[in-house]
């Protein structure tokens, strides 16, 4: 997306507010993103819509460029539409907690059921995995053999039982040894079928889970809208759990899904390895980034707007206009840039000024010299560059470990930059590239 955002960023210039215009031009390349990254199309629809009416005629901050300032918009409106961070899983009073873990065959169930099971034993809880697919017998020493790995009991009765009367016997297991979690083990198809829907109604019936969780593999892309919504109608979804996120789905799926279906989102897994951190409680914000493929900018706005000095700036920008900018201000801003981060990294992240970082045509070499120069001229002459001639040039050079003609350059350059600045009345800010031009 970075890429062909970059075009429209250009585009748009210094406005003062976001015009219908520009939020149709830069809603036409998020719109590609959301349909690359396997989001619903009519998802996608009423996002883009809903997007474009928050965004048009909104105050362009002083920090942000038009651009930036709608991906801000479309950021959090993904982060909204994806939903609440965090929700926890329902607890059964008396207990114990009964989970039904379902969803199509190789959607990472019974991996997604050992690492809910370890996850809950890190929080002080007593779970106990149950192996109700009966159907694949792999299925059920598979179960059992990550429950002995870990140390978690598993309740199997082979294949001779029924799930619902498996799943019944766990329950009594359970409350016979004070058990907090049955996370039951069900079935899956490789689509889905009626006599499948029938034994997870069979299950709900009998136990009466208090968390009926979708499994998804987030891979799946836009069949897992379908998935969804059929489990949820047989069985009523309360959360979903999507896997393989380690894998490169951009994750429209799980948008797609939490759009569609209104159940929450509860989980992450990714790795095929059964360790803690391969499950985590869902967080909104890091999938939005994902979704739109630019993780990067975002973060770099997001600093940019923590550390900018909307007071300041205008003070600069005021002195620019009137040509009173003077080495000073310079500096000044240079400092304010670079508390942003590393130089490289800073341009690295924006659109447009990556090639610099990675061409090395700025440095932050280049910076530091600039920056050493400058402190070495006295207050008179930072205010007033006119002054730097002859002797003054000698003495700065030696005081900042460097040639007179560099001091010279840097004079002349910023007396240009200056020259300029006033003819374009102040627009644009200061481009770095200008005073170290060769
Ligand atoms: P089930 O049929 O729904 O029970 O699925 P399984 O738990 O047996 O998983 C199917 C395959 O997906 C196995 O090879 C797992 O190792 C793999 N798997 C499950 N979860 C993840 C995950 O989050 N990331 C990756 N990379 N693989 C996973
Ligand atoms: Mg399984």
């Amino acid at each position: 997306l970075s890429d062909r955002l970059q075009a429209v960023f250009q585009k748009l210039g210094g406005k003062g507010k976001l015009t219908e215009e520009d939020v149709r031009e830069a809603m036409k390349q998020v719109r590609i993103a959301l349909l690359e990254a396997d989001v619903n199309l009519k998802v996608v629809r009423e996002f883009v819509a809903r997007v474009t009416e928050k965004a048009v005629g909104e105050e362009v901050t002083k920090s942000l460029t038009p651009a930036q300032q709608v991906i801000k918009i479309v950021h959090q409106e993904l982060i909204d539409l994806l939903g609440q961070a965090n929700v926890p899983l329902a607890e059964a009073r008396p207990g114990p907690t009964i989970i039904m873990l379902i969803g199509l065959q190789g959607s990472g169930k019974t991996t997604t059921a050992a690492k809910l099971a370890l996850w809950l034993r890190k929080k002080g809880k007593r779970p106990l995995l149950v192996a109700a697919d009966i159907y694949r017998p792999a299925a059920i020493t598979q179960l059992e053999s990550l429950g002995r790995q870990l140390g978690i009991p598993v309740h199997s009765e082979g294949a001779q039982s029924r799930p619902p009367d498996i799943a019944r016997n766990a329950v009594r297991r359970a409350r016979d040894e004070s058990i907090t979690h049955v996370i039951i083990d069900t079935a899956g198809r490789l689509q889905i079928d009626e006599p499948l829907m029938v034994e997870l109604e069979q299950i709900n019936a009998a136990v009466e889970p208090v968390e009926r969780l979708l499994v998804v593999d987030a891979m799946i892309g836009q069949e897992a809208v379908r998935v969804a919504e059929e489990f949820n109608r047989r069985v009523g979804l309360t959360g979903i759990i999507f896997t393989k996120i380690d894998g490169d789905a951009r994750g429209g799926a799980a948008l797609s899904v939490r759009a569609v279906t209104g159940v929450p989102i509860k989980f992450l897994g990714s790795g095929e390895k059964v360790e803690a951190s391969t499950i985590e409680p869902f967080h909104p914000d890091r999938l939005a980034s994902r979704i739109l493929g630019m993780g990067d900018v975002l973060s770099l706005i997001e600093r940019a707007e923590a550390i900018y000095d909307e007071e300041q700036a205008r003070k600069m920008q005021k002195k620019l206009v009137k040509g009173s900018f003077d080495f000073e201000d310079f500096l000044a801003s240079m400092q304010q840039m670079r508390k942003l981060g590393p130089l490289q990294q800073i341009l690295g992240m924006i659109p447009g000024l990556d090639k610099l970082a990675r061409e090395e045509i700025i440095t932050e070499k280049d910076l530091k010299k600039i920056e050493a120069i400058i402190f070495s001229m006295t207050k008179e002459e930072r205010r007033n560059p006119d002054l730097i001639k002859g002797r003054r040039k000698e003495r700065i050079a030696r005081g900042s470990g460097t040639q007179v003609q560099e001091v010279t350059q840097l004079v002349n350059q910023f007396r240009q930059m200056q020259r300029m600045m006033k003819r374009m009345g102040g627009k644009g800010g200061i481009d770095p590239r200008e005073l170290m031009r060769r």
